[in-house]
């Protein structure tokens, strides 16, 4: 018999929580995978035995470094930078750099053991990792980025490449931070290989990597619908964020036949009633991304939106909710007004912005509840392509890709069903996720024995 017979669910999540203490994002993380893989183990000897989610949930490593950076009035500033690899059992560690005064050790090794997880559930041959600095980008001239980026790069080049870990852009990190670390990483080891995905198109990025992540949690709601025999026309949506996610995600809704409503920042939301259209989501776009401006200037250009300060949008009624902007963003309560107003399906475009009570909320109401993992994998697939394409030399084109995102995102539904349908019609998505997620990985580390 093996020795951890006796160790139950509140006995694991005790060690846990006793091993990383002050990382509440981290506990949760864990234990909404916890939930549902003590279940999938109970009869499973092999698992056990070989403390296998032990081993997931403790980081192959975590790295932290100082990064020292000068602004333009000359004063030297210091940061802290990290790379979190959690697991490479099924291929390099994958995942992106986040820019934002939140993030510390427990956000980024929640980003990471959630990454590996979806990365399994993509097909592709990725680990899970994850990076990033408590830098905040906003309000800082360009210059004063192109150095934060070149002096994060300048350690963290040592930990990383094409074969070892591959970051990408994530909060707070685009195409144009991406840039300015692919150059810093070239001029310092001379080498131009796959170290980073989300790149320019002409220097080795790939077509539709920007739209992939809110396109996908699309296509994955959709997915969803059609199981129930129903589509996204005429549905209406709210939306969280105004970053890449959410307006590439408000894109695909339109596209789709549904209106969205609401957008998002982290002062408050917009509701336009109306609906946007894609002339407006290309408005907002540009207003964020090239004048770094603020949603509420949104009611300024359409009229007959209105703006909430400080309120997030989960209040307006809607068939449909896309939380698109940061974790535990979406709360019990919150997922309760959405339940009670009618909701039928959410699809999380961000990192785990439902908290665990708003997951139970969902999950008790029986809606389609898509977690992050599988909702947002979009994103890191068109990197895995990215990676392909970079590896054969060539560029697919946007229909190949496009097709391809599609084909991913209903896969990573098919396996979600797999192991999520409860009887009685309805699936546990969060449940199929994380078994098919766990599975691929665990069985690749039963493979390699004790390391
Ligand atoms: N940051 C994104 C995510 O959360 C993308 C990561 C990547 O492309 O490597 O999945």
């Amino acid at each position: 018999m093996a020795i951890t017979d006796h160790v139950d669910f509140n006995g694991f999540m005790e060690g846990v929580k006793r091993r990383n203490p002050h990382q509440p994002e981290f506990v949760q993380a864990v234990q909404e995978v916890a939930e549902d893989i003590f279940a999938f183990i109970q009869d499973k000897e092999e698992y056990h035995e070989q403390q296998i989610l032990r081993r997931i949930a403790e980081p192959d490593r975590v790295v932290s470094f100082r990064v020292c950076w000068e602004d333009d009035n000359g004063n030297i500033r210091v940061q802290r930078g990290y790379r979190v690899q959690n697991n490479n059992a099924i291929g390099p560690y994958k995942g992106g750099i986040r820019f934002h005064p939140s993030v510390n050790e427990s956000v980024l090794k929640f980003l990471a053991f959630e990454q590996t997880f979806k990365n399994a559930l993509t097909g592709l041959p990725m680990g899970g990792g994850k990076g990033g600095s408590n830098f905040n980008p906003k309000g800082k001239s360009v210059r004063e980025i192109m150095r934060f980026c070149q002096s994060f790069m300048t350690e963290l080049y040592r930990h990383i490449g094409a074969d070892v870990d591959v970051p990408a852009g994530d909060i707070g990190v685009g195409g144009r931070e991406i840039g300015y670390m692919f150059g810093q990483y070239k001029r310092i080891t001379n080498q131009f290989t796959v170290v980073l995905t989300g790149k320019g198109l002409e220097y080795g990025g790939s077509l539709i990597r920007p739209e992939a992540t809110g396109y996908g949690a699309v296509y994955f709601l959709a997915n969803m619908l059609a199981v129930k025999d129903m589509t996204l026309e005429g549905k209406t949506a709210v939306i969280s964020g105004s970053g890449n996610v959410a307006t590439h995600a408000a894109e695909k809704v339109v596209h789709l036949g549904g209106k969205p409503v609401t957008l998002s920042d982290s002062a408050g939301f917009i509701h336009d009633p109306e609906g946007l259209t894609l002339e407006k989501i290309d408005w907002v776009k540009k207003h964020k991304t090239y004048r770094r401006g603020r949603i509420a200037d949104y009611c300024d250009e359409f009229k007959g939106a209105t703006y909430h300060e400080g309120k997030t949008p989960w209040g307006v009624a809607c068939d449909v909710a896309l939380p698109c902007a940061t974790q535990n963003e979406l709360l019990g309560d919150d997922a309760r007004t959405l339940v009670a107003n009618g909701c039928i399906g959410v699809s999380e475009g961000a990192n785990m912005p439902t908290n665990l009570e708003g997951v139970h909320v969902f999950k008790d109401a029986r809606i389609l509840f898509a977690p992050g993992k599988a909702a947002n994998a979009g994103g890191v697939a068109v990197s895995g392509l990215e990676m392909s394409q970079n590896s054969e030399r060539r560029s697919w084109s946007e229909t190949e890709l496009q097709q391809m995102l599609k084909d991913i995102m209903s896969g990573i539904h098919s396996n979600c069903l797999t192991y999520g349908e409860m009887g009685g019609g309805y699936v546990d998505y969060v449940k199929g996720a994380n078994i098919a997620g766990f599975k691929k990985v665990a069985d690749a580390m039963l493979a390699f024995g004790v390391v």
